[in-house]
């Protein structure tokens, strides 16, 4: 089953007198295991295809399939249910809820029992967060937050792990382990990884980008042998000059 086939999306938001358009027949696909970066100015339509991806606005044409089923045939009770057990996501702001320990935040969105206890014992081993599982959120570091952010998305073992601009709350070196992190889910435990960001240092760490640009497809590079920030950013920049010239 591919993880997440998107289809000609269109999307655009009303706003008065002068409706946007942030969308324009996106197309999309991801293979199992496979860890990409959706890369694009600010404004090119990257949060609303994540959010469109996740189920969380709803579009105007064009079809999103997760694990094959199309979201748009989903009721409202029925969405929230599959999106729970499909996908995980995370966001800039961590957006942990103060009052709850850590491992109380990673354990939120499931449901008690032994089985889920195992579970978040080895999410917060895997994280390296163990002597940090009383915490709450206030006590912790950005990227101690952001790592209970990305547990929680873990919880139910989604088909999908989402991240929008997961970096860009932090600093640099915090930044950069926490791509690291991300990439090593993709290569211990085949995740499938989306990410949205503008910057290259993070794209990097996938396995492909994917170049928005006013709301559509520019363009898709290779990033598995990159390993060099410079060289993401100078190809995604020489990919918007050839379309701008
Ligand atoms: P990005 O994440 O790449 O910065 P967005 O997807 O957030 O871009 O936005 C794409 C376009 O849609 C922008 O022009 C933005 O102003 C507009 N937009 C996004 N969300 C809304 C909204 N809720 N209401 C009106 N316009 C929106
Ligand atoms: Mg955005």
């Amino acid at each position: 089953m591919v993880p997440l086939v998107v289809e000609d999306l269109w999307k655009t938001f009303p706003r008065g007198d002068s409706p946007v358009t942030a969308l324009r027949g996106v197309n999309l696909r991801v293979e199992h295991g496979e860890f990409i970066a959706i890369m694009g100015a600010s404004g090119s339509g990257k949060s609303t295809l994540l959010h469109a991806v996740a189920g969380l606005t709803n579009v105007d044409s064009g079809r999103v399939l997760i694990d094959g089923q199309d979201l748009s045939e989903l009721s409202d009770a029925r969405l929230t249910r599959f999106r729970r057990e499909k996908l995980g996501i995370v966001f800039q702001s961590f957006n942990l809820i103060p009052s709850l320990t850590a491992e109380d935040n990673i354990r939120l969105p499931g449901t008690s029992g032994a089985e889920l206890d195992k579970h978040v014992d080895q999410l917060l081993e895997r994280l390296g967060m163990q002597a940090r599982r009383r915490h709450k959120p206030g006590a912790l570091s950005g990227g101690e937050q952001q790592r209970i952010a990305i547990a929680r998305a873990l919880v139910c073992d989604p088909a999908i792990l989402l991240a929008d601009e997961p970096t860009g709350s932090l600093d640099s070196v915090t930044g950069q382990e926490i791509c690291e992190l991300l990439r090593q889910l993709c290569d211990e435990q085949q995740r499938t990884i989306v990410v949205v960001t503008h910057e290259p240092h993070v794209a990097m760490w996938a396995d492909r980008v994917v170049v928005l640009r006013d709301g559509e497809n520019l363009a898709e590079f290779d990033t598995r042998h990159i390993n060099d920030p410079q060289e993401v950013a100078s190809r995604y920049q020489s990919l918007l000059r050839v379309e701008a010239s």
